[in-house]
């Protein structure tokens, strides 16, 4: 607790994503601060809440609940139970993601008989390429082999030896990172489409040192070495038993998607004594020398503006806009604020009778087992499809139907993010229909979801991003945190983290303030690219 008097102080938070709400609960936990918080949309969550058209529920991007900090494991449990019945005991189960364990203890009812908890999710996720299935992390196995074919195959591995003979120097670019270490054509069979696809810029005017810092377990050297080995292991090997288990990953999931986590901490703030106001927006900020003193909030509803005091400003709004607001006098900081770059996304939401499918693992009905696919064939414009029904059946109103969220990589304002809703549907249809997924005809209904400024990029006017931050720092009683908020490319767990230290630092009368950029949580494990065996 602080050694001042916190009765009577006001935070206002700007924004209600799983920073913004963290942050609101953690105040009433611990402190007599009052926390007001206002948020644009209409409902709380950020890019974290789940948007439920016609009861169909629609994750946007698909959420696994996953950290290495326990801090957070232990936080969304005391939210959300792990429901019971879902591990290798009664009680207890141990869940492994991303070479990670954690040890959960069970305790809620079995999911079918409470709402309130959270689901186990095993994790299935494959590419589609050339109109056929591979396994990801992709894996240098028969499958796999069988779906290149043999001379493919045998020219990927000429490219990579080629590659390790003569590596490209200085490695200056993505591509030439890439290059370097799967060799030309693995590269762009496997990583230049998608990667071009999400970032919406060739692979070689984004860094190498972004691949350096983004992507992981790249050893093909590994894979093959593994994949060999694998011929004279016997099927009593332990030890490949072990890799086997290992490589399973399990997740949480709250039962009705990652919005049902924020609406209840948001439950919770208000149970509290903590005001959320929805279609609120921060328009502007006053300020005295390098202290807010306060807001200016514009009701969306009604157009009023209203000026609310307060003593501390917690902002998950994007750092541009934040920067805007404080109109500084450095007109370089201005400018790099203004130019920070970020990548849209969109997602259409299609609701069907049945699937077309030559996969042998498709349900009945054509349903593919993936929670979500990654699709790298270059005629279509999708880049990742997501099956709701296989995150959590409690997402869909009908089980009869297969739910899938068609995701988009974009620019807002571009041809895709214009396009008009139900023209957009019928695009996103015909994609799918083009690469043999469904039959359009068995389309029963479909909406559209528009994501601004989803993924903060690390290009551009970002390598001079720490004047901005210099400056944003030099106010008092001001702490960004947050994706946007602090233009992190990261995860919810790093939002929560970077919010929880911000209320702690205010307890602290302002100490550690800057260790809040310095937080780790192990970067975004959504975009990850990997090679194993
Ligand atoms: C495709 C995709 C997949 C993802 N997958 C995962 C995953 O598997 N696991 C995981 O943990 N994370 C995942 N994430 C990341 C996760 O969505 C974010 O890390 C998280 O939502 C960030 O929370 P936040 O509160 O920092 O920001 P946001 O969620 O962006 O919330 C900020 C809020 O501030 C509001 N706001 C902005 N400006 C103003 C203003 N001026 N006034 C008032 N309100 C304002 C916005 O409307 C928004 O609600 C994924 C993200 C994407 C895009």
């Amino acid at each position: 607790m602080s050694s001042t008097d916190n009765t009577a102080k006001v935070a206002v938070i700007a924004g209600a994503g799983p920073a913004g709400l963290t942050a609101a609960l953690e105040l009433l936990r611990r402190s007599a601060i009052t926390p007001l918080v206002f948020e644009s949309d209409s409902q709380v969550g950020g890019i974290s809440k789940t948007v439920n058209y016609r009861g169909n529920r629609m994750d946007l991007g698909g959420h696994r609940f996953f950290s290495k900090s326990d801090w957070v494991m232990r936080w969304w449990q005391e939210i959300l139970p792990v429901a019971a019945g879902q591990g290798e005991s009664a009680t207890s189960l141990r869940l492994n993601y991303q070479q990670q364990t954690h040890d959960l203890v069970l305790g809620a009812p079995a999911p079918s008989s409470s709402d309130a908890v959270m689901l186990v999710r095993q994790r299935l996720s494959r590419i589609f390429y050339r109109r056929r299935f591979f396994d990801y992390p992709l894996k240098l196995n028969v499958s796999t082999l069988q779906n290149m074919g043999l001379v493919e195959t045998l020219l990927i591995g000429l490219s990579y030896s080629q590659a390790k003979i003569s590596q490209r120097s200085p490695e200056i670019s993505l591509e030439d990172f890439f290059v370097n270490r799967f060799g030309a054509r693995l590269y762009r069979t496997f990583f230049k489409e998608y990667t071009e696809k999400v970032w919406g810029v060739p692979c070689r005017e984004i860094s190498a040192e972004w691949g350096a810092q983004r992507i992981k377990g790249l050893s093909v050297t590994k894979a093959i070495t593994h994949a060999v080995a694998g011929r004279f292991r016997s099927s009593a090997d332990t030890l490949q038993k072990q890799t086997e288990t290992s490589l399973i990953e399990r997740f949480l999931y709250p039962k009705f998607g990652p919005g049902q986590m924020w609406d209840e901490v948001a439950r919770q703030i208000a149970a509290r004594g903590g005001e959320i106001r929805v279609r609120h927006k921060v328009v502007a900020i006053e300020r005295r020398d390098f202290e807010i003193t306060a807001v200016v909030v514009k009701d969306e509803s009604s157009g009023m503006l209203q000026t609310v005091p307060c003593d501390y400003l917690i902002s998950t709004m994007p750092v541009r806009d934040l920067t805007a607001m404080l109109k500084p006098s450095d007109d370089t900081v201005i400018r790099i604020a203004d130019r920070l770059p970020y990548r849209d996304f969109m997602t259409a939401g299609l609701l069907l009778k049945r699937m077309v499918s030559a996969d042998p693992r498709a349900a009945a009905n054509g349903m593919p087992p993936d929670n979500w696919i990654y699709i790298q064939e270059p005629d279509v414009k999708i880049g990742r499809l997501q099956v709701f029904n296989n995150w959590s059946p409690a997402l869909v109103a009908d089980p009869a139907t297969i739910w899938l969220g068609l995701e988009y990589f974009c620019r807002e304002g571009d041809g895709l993010w214009s396009m008009d809703d139900s023209r957009f549907i019928d695009f996103a249809a015909r994609e799918l229909e083009k690469i043999g997924m469904i039959d359009r005809r068995d389309v029963l209904d479909g909406t559209v979801v528009r994501v601004p400024k989803a993924y903060p990029a690390y290009f551009g006017e970002y390598r001079d991003f720490d004047k901005v931050r210099a400056h944003l720092d030099g106010f008092r009683n001001l702490y960004p945190v947050g994706r946007n908020g602090m233009h992190r490319y990261n995860n919810q767990d790093h939002s929560m983290l970077a919010a929880n230290s911000a209320v702690s630092s205010i307890l602290k009368l302002g100490e550690g303030k800057a260790d809040i950029w310095n937080i780790n949580a192990e970067e975004g494990y959504h975009e990850e690219i990997e090679a194993v065996a």
